[in-house]
């Protein structure tokens, strides 16, 4: 049997981190066992679906990488097939028109709730032999079956057990014939030869109804992997309120799609005390029969661990791409004369997200620097304005720009003024960044070039004299 897995999220806002778990897990399950992973869009419910949200998944999954095998399958292009398989199921006396006004629903619902009842359709329209007037507007509903259990294997919750006198006759078309979402799901499993189906566990009460319906079709009974939710540190299930739930929101954060993926495998799910895995190493070892069955609960400053640890360990050249979206966010102006792979190896070591690094680049790009007040303040006195004036004029005759070359200036003058090379090397550092932190200071006047350098020197000269 080949493995074919699927996400199949529908397009109504964000793509969720909680959705990205989800579509993490199917994916790896299919790569792992040498399978297919299926996108699929669950856009039947016109009024809330969006371009917008469709755009937002696929950039998403995107920029995840986690690529589709087949697909992306849109509901909406699939009706065709959902009114052939209902013209099946009432042909074959499975399914059936029910013509009960809203009212008289409406009231049957009452009557039971007032009685302690489990609200359920009762079955009136089963057995109808023709309707109530020709144009009688009518839903088509599944006849579920009415003794029995239906026993749902699942690979993370374990059995769960459904009593079938508690599914009542499930609405598979609406009046207007559109058909609902339980039906196209399973059409869809069916058709797509869904081997194992990987969703949020707020799935697992439609999946007995989703059984029997394919059991009707004949169709063979994919194993179901129910997901825990993902909660905030509250317990409350993870919203807006607790921070970023959108990815795309962390792709302008400045996460990394590797650290992302590694932070939500690890939520509920580990293998020793390992905490870093590849995506290679994360899909060998990944199970999904060890996933917690509870409710995962989401941590933010982990995250953020897990990132920095990935900005230290990525070779620097595969961070580029990241630092100059950063930077375009930003509206940092990079020119071609800069290199973004020697500015990421300059701080990789001091930023938590790509997002930071920018910010903390800032100097590296603009023409000018913008002075922090209280740096200037602090390290811009006058007793540095001879060491600085040295400095400035060393440096502008250096032949060979580079760090070593640019040390051996600053240490010179540091001698020869009788100072310890902090005391010259963070006014230096003040008057090129404009601030008090950057890389280390030569590898900093390096990476600004040589001719901005003297220019900033000479302008943070004339702050101090004036
Ligand atoms: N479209 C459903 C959702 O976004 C998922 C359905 C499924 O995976 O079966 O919640």
């Amino acid at each position: 049997m080949t493995v074919r897995t699927r996400f199949a999220p529908s397009p109504t806002g964000y793509l969720h981190i909680g959705g990205v778990r989800t579509a993490l897990f199917s994916w790896m399950y299919a790569r792992k066992y040498g399978g297919q992973f299926i996108l699929r869009i669950e856009d039947t419910d016109r009024e809330r679906s969006t371009q917008a949200s469709v755009d937002a998944i696929l950039e998403g999954m995107a920029w995840l990488d986690l690529q589709q095998d087949e697909g992306p399958f849109f509901q909406t292009q699939r009706f065709d097939r959902y009114f052939q398989v209902i013209e099946q199921l009432l042909a074959e006396g499975k399914a059936y028109r029910c013509y009960c006004s809203k009212e008289r629903l409406e009231n049957l619902r009452n009557e039971q709730l007032e009685t302690k009842q489990k609200p359920r359709y009762d079955g009136r329209c089963r057995h109808l032999s023709s309707p109530p007037t020709n144009d009688a507007p009518f839903v088509i509903r599944f006849k579920n079956p009415q003794i029995g259990e239906t026993v749902v294997k699942d690979l993370i919750k374990g059995t769960v057990i459904f009593n079938n006198q508690e599914l009542d006759d499930l609405i598979i078309a609406r009046t207007d014939g559109t058909p609902t979402y339980n039906f196209t799901v399973v059409v869809d499993d069916w058709d797509m030869g869904i081997t194992h189906v990987i969703r949020g566990d707020d799935h697992l009460n439609n999946t007995p109804r989703q059984i029997n319906i394919l059991s009707a079709l004949g169709a063979k009974i994919p194993q179901y992997a129910h997901v825990p939710m993902i909660l905030g540190h509250d317990g409350q299930r993870l919203s807006k309120r607790h921070g970023a739930v959108s990815v795309l929101n962390y792709k302008e954060d400045g996460f990394l799609p590797a650290a992302l993926l590694n932070y939500l495998v690890r939520l509920g799910w580990s293998h020793g005390d390992q905490e870093i895995f590849s995506l290679t190493e994360m899909t060998e070892l990944f199970d999904l029969t060890k996933v917690n069955s509870a409710a995962a609960s989401f941590n933010p400053e982990k995250l953020l661990w897990l990132n920095q640890q990935y900005i230290k360990n990525t070779p620097p050249e595969q961070l580029v791409p990241h630092l100059q979206f950063q930077c375009d966010l930003l509206g940092m102006n990079v020119d071609s004369s800069i290199d973004l792979v020697e500015i990421v190896k300059a701080q990789s070591d001091r930023a938590k997200t790509m997002k930071e690094m920018a910010e903390n680049s800032h100097f590296f790009f603009s023409e000018l620097v913008e002075y922090d007040e209280k740096a200037v303040q602090k390290n811009l006195k006058s007793e540095i304005i001879a060491p600085l004036t040295t400095l400035s004029e060393q440096l502008a005759s250096l032949v060979d720009w580079q760090p070593a070359s640019i040390h051996a200036v600053i240490h010179a003058v540091a001698e020869q003024y009788q100072l310890k090379l902090g005391k010259i090397a963070q006014p230096l550092r003040v008057a090129i960044t404009g601030n008090t932190t950057s890389p280390s200071i030569d590898v900093t006047a390096f990476l600004i070039g040589q001719n901005r350098c003297i220019a900033r020197i000479n302008k943070a000269l004339q702050l101090i004299s004036t």
